[in-house]
């Protein structure tokens, strides 16, 4: 088994960096977020009581908002696909 972990940024770092720096976030339709519609979601997350924001979909986090890590069997054990011969 290995641990698979999301990366995570600290939101109030975020709110922080410059508007060019923020221009990568999109809204849940995939358009471009402004800076400012991005400060007000961390905003928000951080009115959740979070302090992390994870990338990624993360489906195992601390309440803090970071990611707690995720057991994954390794891969070279994974079962082989038979072909059946007709
Ligand atoms: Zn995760």
């Amino acid at each position: 088994m290995c641990t698979r972990i999301h990366i995570c940024s600290e939101i109030l770092a975020l709110i922080r960096m410059p508007d060019k720096e923020l221009n990568y976030f999109t809204r849940e339709d995939g358009s471009n977020a402004s800076p400012s519609e991005v400060r007000d979601f961390l905003k928000s997350e951080l009115y959740k009581g979070k302090k992390y924001l994870t990338l990624g979909e993360c489906d195992n986090q601390t309440p803090e908002g970071r990611c707690a890590g995720h057991l994954e069997p390794a891969k070279d054990h994974k079962a082989s696909t038979t072909k059946k011969e007709e």
